[in-house]
């Protein structure tokens, strides 16, 4: 025999109650006739509260009452014959009549007491449960509406009563003896006390009455049915990416349930525990799902935890002194006496010197226990043992939960690493001395985006997401987002991360979506938005949004976007960009880039600054992350001077080959902001930086490729004539070079702790010899590489590489 027990949705609408009574049905049909155990409909019991505090309050509630009565009236003409309609109308009515004459009282008293309230409550239960066990009468005939409080018997614990499991069982079983062969529907959650007045088992707590049920009449399963696939890895409705588990064993289960999961009541484990009954936990909604089930021992997992739950609004008291160190009693002290008061301790955290213990609870009873606790130890107040009670509030705790923590390695390592490179301030820590949980206290502001990470972190199998924010639709920005675009399917399947483009702005417009801006059509998202540009809002928005693993990706040129970063860094935000401007600033702002970044735990990445998307920046961090120590770095960085001198042989003359990469598209404007060397310079900067050296823009020397004259040009058609004018000077260099078997390059070396840029004539031994096209080349002379040189070779510059580059140090981001 089975308990079927079906939720608040599976009894909210017409829809789902045919599905009910389909699926008893199947069971009845089957040969067996199972126990159901019904809920309220869906938001019932919080209408119900609600018109009775109102009531307590003074105020009308009629209008809600009218709106209850419908709900169940509609039910009933919709799904039951004619001819049977009016009997259950009268039933129902009586319960709406008694109900309103209740909540006169209460409005004429002013006054809710938790009895009144259990009794209002158990309404809830009542009508759905006697409406559906009228329709599954009409449809399969032998259907009989049982109340619980009849049979389950409680003590006097109102909102929250303790169930005498041996009377109750006994109830139970001689009602189902005697009730003929007949399908019962059972109210879930209410019972009552000794004196016969109704109780309630808890919020949720249908659920329990399907296990004490189960329990009393050794059912061979449990069934929850409810709107979820099962109990999941996290809450559905917090986490996006969460998935049905397949088995959890009773004690995962209450972990789970205790610390949030609301799928199913904690209490409901220990009857089915106690007789090792199975519980299934099935969607009314997706019945052919084979749900998650509950029991004893479950199949070896490979999965470290098994889920991740929460509870928001919590408010934590903490207790700090020396009048605790060594006094053995104190804890127990501190603790009866709010067993005592009735308050509901969630969690408890000591640290081991005893000097402080901290616990959570309830908001709504933090006053009350703060008040008692300053009561029973105002002596030790008053002589300092104890500092002024603190309460906190505004938290919430995060558990993940899994037996197979016990054997595996790490996992609070996993854990604390994902909150903290999320910039989520742990304000305690609880481990179960069974290592089943581990349970952190936050702030509720960080717990969507704090379980996201977690989540992100454990279940690894699925793909961990990136919410980047882009700044910038220029050429490199409008080619990265076609290379996600194109490669997103690879991204998720091969390398486990998702990049979600959160955010966009450029210099006229912005625009912001959590779910993903598509990467299809973002130039018209962007257009069609209705938010003007604003570095200040986008920031803000990105901190306000508060979603894990995020990265800010500056794609600009502009200097604008520097003033942030380190603000961005501050916010536990990683930071990608191709945008030199910060790294070559003064050597301040640099290194404040690095130590914020460092210190608290984010990515800084800008491959790109130094020859776009070859792997320069990496491979020296490499170098030195390994001991080795830098000697000389040699390099050409600039493809437009490394075109131009590749092109000026033969019978070429200089002018001609500045203005042929002019119209060849590898220019500035004005070709002398390139031929300056001050982009060249910028790079040699940022290498010298990355090398360990705190050097300033002034400290590289530039030798001028460019005479006097040239460089002084008014404007670039005269600095054109003067290329003309000094063609014998670019000549002479050509010729010298020729003569001796060399080539003209415009080389950036740092040796001995200096910078500089020069043209030199280098021969064929030299590796900067071979060079073609606009390509960049640079040479690491290290301890370890000192013979030979190690050397990175390849085009330096264009939107596709540099994009590349970029994207490359998203993905980096997302690995870690
Ligand atoms: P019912 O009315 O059927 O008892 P509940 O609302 O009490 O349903 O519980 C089901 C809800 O629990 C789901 O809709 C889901 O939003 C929420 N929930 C929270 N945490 C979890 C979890 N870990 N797994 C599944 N559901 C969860
Ligand atoms: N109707 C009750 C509640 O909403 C009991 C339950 O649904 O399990 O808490
Ligand atoms: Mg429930």
């Amino acid at each position: 025999m089975k308990v079927l027990k079906f939720g608040g949705t599976s009894v909210g609408s017409v829809n789902s109650i045919k599905t009910l009574l389909e699926i008893v049905k199947a069971e009845v049909d089957g040969g067996e006739k199972p126990v159901v155990v019904l809920s309220a409909m869906s938001g019932v019991t919080n209408l119900l509260i609600k018109m009775a505090e109102e009531a307590a309050k003074g105020n009308e509630f009629t209008a809600h009452l009218a709106e209850l009565q419908k709900r169940h009236f509609d039910v009933v003409e919709a799904l039951l014959d004619v001819q049977n309609r009016n009997p259950a109308f009268t039933r129902l009515k009586i319960h709406f009549n008694q109900l309103e004459e209740l909540l006169q009282g209460v409005l004429t008293l002013r006054e809710l007491t938790l009895k009144t309230r259990d009794l209002i409550l158990s309404f809830g239960e009542r009508c759905s449960t006697l409406m559906v066990s009228k329709i599954a009468a009409q449809h399969f005939g032998s259907a009989l509406f049982v109340d619980a409080s009849e049979v389950v018997k409680t003590d006097s614990a109102f909102g929250q009563a303790k169930v005498n499991t041996e009377l109750s069982d006994i109830l139970i079983r001689n009602l189902y003896q005697s009730s003929n062969d007949k399908v019962l529907f059972v109210t879930g959650f209410i019972a009552s006390n000794d004196d016969n007045q109704i109780t309630t088992l808890g919020r949720g707590g249908s659920d329990y009455t399907a296990a004490i049920f189960g329990a009393a009449l050794n059912a061979g399963e449990i069934q929850i049915w409810t709107d979820v696939n099962g109990m999941m890895t996290a809450d559905p409705r917090m986490v996006k990416k969460a998935f049905p588990l397949d088995e959890l064993t009773y004690t995962e289960a209450m972990e789970l349930s205790y610390f949030g999961a609301k799928v199913i009541y904690p209490p409901t484990m220990i009857p089915a525990f106690l007789k090792k009954i199975p519980i299934s936990i099935k969607n009314t909604f997706e019945p052919e799902f084979k749900g998650t089930i509950i029991q004893h021992e479950c199949r070896a997992s490979n999965l470290a935890i098994k889920g991740i739950s929460s509870i928001n609004n919590i408010s934590i008291i903490n207790l700090v002194g020396s009048g605790m160190v060594g006094k053995s009693g104190f804890s127990g002290r501190l603790f009866s006496l709010l067993a005592r008061e009735q308050i509901n301790v969630i969690l408890i955290t000591q640290s081991s010197s005893e000097h402080s213990i901290t616990f959570a609870v309830q908001p709504d009873d933090a006053d009350r226990a703060k008040k008692i606790i300053e009561q029973e130890f105002e002596l030790e107040l008053l002589a300092n043992k104890l500092d002024p009670i603190v309460i906190e509030e505004n938290l919430a705790i995060l558990a993940v939960v899994g037996e197979n923590m016990k054997q595996t390695p790490g996992v609070s390592g996993k854990l604390f690493h994902a909150l903290g490179r999320n910039g989520v301030n742990v304000r305690a820590i609880a481990q179960g001395s069974s290592e089943y949980n581990i349970s952190v206290i936050i702030s509720e502001y960080d717990l969507a985006k704090a379980l996201n990470a977690v989540h992100d972190a454990f279940f690894v199998d699925l793909y961990k997401t990136l919410h980047a924010f882009c700044l910038g639709t220029g050429n490199i920005g409008k080619t990265l987002f076609k290379q996600l675009c194109g490669h997103a399917g690879f991204l998720r399947e091969e390398n486990g991360i998702q990049v979600k483009i959160v955010g966009i702005s450029n210099t006229r417009k912005m625009v912001f979506d959590t779910d993903g801006i598509s990467l299809d059509n973002w130039q018209d998202t962007l257009e069609q938005s209705e938010e003007k540009a604003d570095l200040r809002t986008f920031i803000d928005t990105m901190k306000d949004m508060n979603l894990p693993n995020c990265v800010f990706v500056d794609n600009t040129a502009s200097p604008t976007p520097i003033e942030y970063y380190k603000e961005v860094f501050d916010s536990a935000i990683s930071v990608v960009t191709c945008n030199k401007i910060g790294n070559s600033g003064s050597y301040e702002r640099y290194k404040s880039f690095k130590d914020s970044a460092r210190k608290h735990g984010v990515d800084f990445f800008y491959e790109t600054n130094v020859g776009a998307g070859l792997p320069i920046i990496r491979t020296l961090k490499d170098l030195m992350n390994s001991g080795d120590r830098v000697q000389k770095i040699e390099a050409i960085l600039s493809g437009t001077i490394s075109f131009i001198f590749n092109q000026f042989k033969g019978d070429a003359n200089f002018h001609d080959v500045v203005k042929m990469a002019q119209e060849k598209g590898y220019t500035e404007p004005d070709p002398r902001d390139d031929l300056r060397g001050t982009d060249f310079m910028r790079k040699i900067l940022i290498l010298a930086r990355d090398a360990g050296l705190s050097l300033e823009a002034s400290d590289v020397e530039i030798e001028s490729i460019l005479p006097k004259a040239s460089l002084e040009a008014a404007t670039v058609e005269d600095f054109y004539a003067s290329l003309k004018a000094e063609d014998a000077y670019f000549a002479g260099l050509k010729n010298k070079a020729k003569s001796e078997g060399k080539v003209l390059r415009y080389i950036g070396k740092l040796e001995g702790g200096k910078a500089n840029i020069t043209l030199q004539m280098v021969d064929e031994n030299h590796p900067f010899f071979t060079l073609s096209g606009s390509d960049n080349i640079i040479s690491f002379t290290t301890d370890r590489y000192k013979e030979r040189p190690l050397v990175v070779k390849g085009p330096g510059a264009g939107a596709e590489v540099t994009a590349a580059g970029v994207f490359a140090d998203l993905i980096n981001v997302g690995a870690n």
